[in-house]
């Protein structure tokens, strides 16, 4: 049997020399042609599989910049009690779980997806809350962010942490006056600590649970997926899922920095399926657990009481400029893409300092240098990280989930309004991508294609401030750009000859269907390098 298939009809391509085409021919995995129907026809083997689009259209499979499979995998996994907002609604959803959970696993329970800011009513739970509601049993709840996870007495026992344990670099264990432990570990660090035990009974179900999450971001039309939470222990698990053939989508790793260490794998490393591409980084933390360093205050609102952030705190950052050096030095001058996490225009400031004397030391073309989620970061600074030949990849469902709350409970409509401003940043002449983040927001290229447009809340409210991008423009930010961010724009993102046959099928032109609409069209189908690996 051939190994080449022929789609006819609509194609998108996003390739700017041929913007559109009748027809692609894929030939061992690879786009072989693009071009007319009839003279693909006359150039496809005579056994070549047909496929008649109809009324949908073709497009390079989805690039998700910024994801996190290998947590995800097991966060959404029966591991873990999932209490995110998309799930559970409300406060009274929330505390019926923490219940129900507790009294389920008696032995230890964690959940995930607390969000005092959309479950309205949820306040901060401390260390006593949770001892006398769970007692022995140690219980951890991750916040939405997951850059806050709450503890009670029994688990941090369990995990060794006392309140003479030491802050990890970049993190902290929160302190009453009298020094005692409140229950709230803040940062990557301090969560790892507190899951540690988890994650670890957890690893020797990871292949399958990555090969099943794999399959539920090629169901939304994804086919290359960054790996922003990359630890090098996991590579076996990695190894395995590939052997059972449950790697359904690419991986592009970016290792999380730690103190001390360098890149665990030589820069040139991996293959077309999973490569090791860059270094994670962070300046700040999350919005909704107030710290991130901004230049105006957090408002004085029921919102912001109940996330426990002092009226007219101007948060913080988990990095000095100094702990920020020395991260990058360890990683840059190897030949590293580094990828840093930061929201506020503060510690956007910060870090553009850092890699402008970075690249003043170690100078170097193309370093792509990527800035994650970047809420608050300003017109003039897209600019001065556009001078730098960076780019930034944007968190922009932030808008639709967290819109509302943004402007009404945060900072009002000045700051809240042009919250992840991707308009100014491409008018700066930066190549931007969408993302998802993980579990942070579900996997939905589509609606990230509406909100960036858009700018529209979940409410239905056209947030203030900044103007919405172009279809054109979205599509590349979830598409071509994105796959350049990864640095893999030489073999996805695009439907050009040569390049891998990573397709989805939608069930109408884009470009024939409202913004708003745009979520309602349906993935009919994935293929990765030319085999389906989703359906409808
Ligand atoms: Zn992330």
């Amino acid at each position: 049997m051939s190994s080449e298939t022929l789609f006819v009809g609509t194609i998108i391509t996003v390739d700017e020399s041929r913007p559109r085409a009748e027809a692609l021919l894929v030939r061992d995995g690879r786009i072989a042609a693009v071009g007319d129907a009839s003279e693909l026809r006359g150039r496809a083997a005579a056994d070549a599989q047909l496929v008649d689009l109809g009324d949908a259209a073709l497009l390079p499979g989805f690039v998700e910049a910024h994801g996190h499979p290998s947590d995800a995998a097991i966060v959404l996994s029966r591991v873990m009690v999932d209490i995110r907002p998309v799930v559970l609604a409300t406060a009274a959803e929330v505390m019926q779980a923490l219940h129900d959970g507790i009294a389920a696993r008696p032995d230890g329970v964690v959940f995930n997806g607390w969000d005092g800011l959309l479950q309205t009513g949820l306040a901060d739970p401390t260390i006593q809350q949770l001892d006398e509601r769970a007692g022995s049993t140690p219980v951890v709840i991750l916040h939405n962010s997951g850059h806050v996870a709450y503890f009670n007495t029994a688990a941090a026992r369990r995990a060794g942490i006392t309140r003479d344990t030491p802050d990890p670099v970049g993190a902290h264990w929160e302190k009453d006056a009298a020094g005692e432990l409140t229950g709230k570990g803040f940062e990557v660090g301090a969560v790892l600590a507190l899951l540690g035990g988890t994650l670890a009974a957890a690893e020797h179900e990871l292949p399958d649970l990555l090969g099943g999450y794999l399959a539920s971001l090629n169901a939304v039309g994804i086919t290359t997926v960054s790996d922003m939470s990359w630890d090098a222990r996991k590579r076996p698990a990695l190894d395995a899922a590939r052997a059972a053939g449950g790697l359904t989508a690419r991986l592009r790793l970016y290792e999380m920095s730690g103190p001390g260490v360098t890149a665990s794998v030589p820069l040139r490393n991996g293959d077309e399926l999973v490569r090791q591409v860059g270094v994670k980084t962070w300046a700040d933390g999350s919005p909704w657990v107030g710290n991130i360093l901004i230049s105006f205050p957090y408002l004085d609102t029921a919102g912001t009481r109940s996330i426990g952030v002092e009226p007219g705190s101007h948060g913080s950052a988990n990095y000095t400029r100094e702990q920020l050096d020395e991260v990058v030095e360890r990683y840059f001058p190897d030949g590293w893409q580094l990828a840093c996490h930061v929201h506020g225009d503060r510690a956007v400031d910060r870090v553009l300092d850092c890699w402008e004397a970075l690249l003043e030391r170690h100078p170097r073309t193309d370093h792509r240098l990527r800035m994650e989620h970047v809420g608050a970061m300003s017109p003039a600074q897209f600019e001065r990280a556009a001078a730098l030949g960076a780019t930034v990849s944007i968190l922009i469902d932030h808008v639709y989930y967290w819109g509302d709350v943004l402007v009404d409970e945060l900072f009002g409509p000045e700051h809240g309004g042009p919250w992840a401003n991707a308009r100014a940043a491409l008018d700066a002449g930066l190549r931007v991508s969408f993302h998802n983040d993980g579990t942070v927001t579900p996997a939905e290229p589509l609606r990230n294609l509406a909100v960036g447009m858009t700018r529209t809340t979940r409410s239905g409210r056209r947030l203030p401030g900044a103007g919405g991008v172009t279809l054109d423009e979205a599509i590349r930010a979830e598409t071509l750009d994105a796959a350049w961010q990864l640095f893999s724009e030489h073999e996805v993102g695009s439907l050009e000859v040569g390049k891998l046959a990573d397709l989805v099928v939608l069930s109408a032109d884009p470009y024939t269907v409202a913004p708003d609409a745009l979520p309602e069209l349906r993935v009919l189908a994935t293929y990765l390098a030319g085999e389906r690996v989703y359906v409808a």
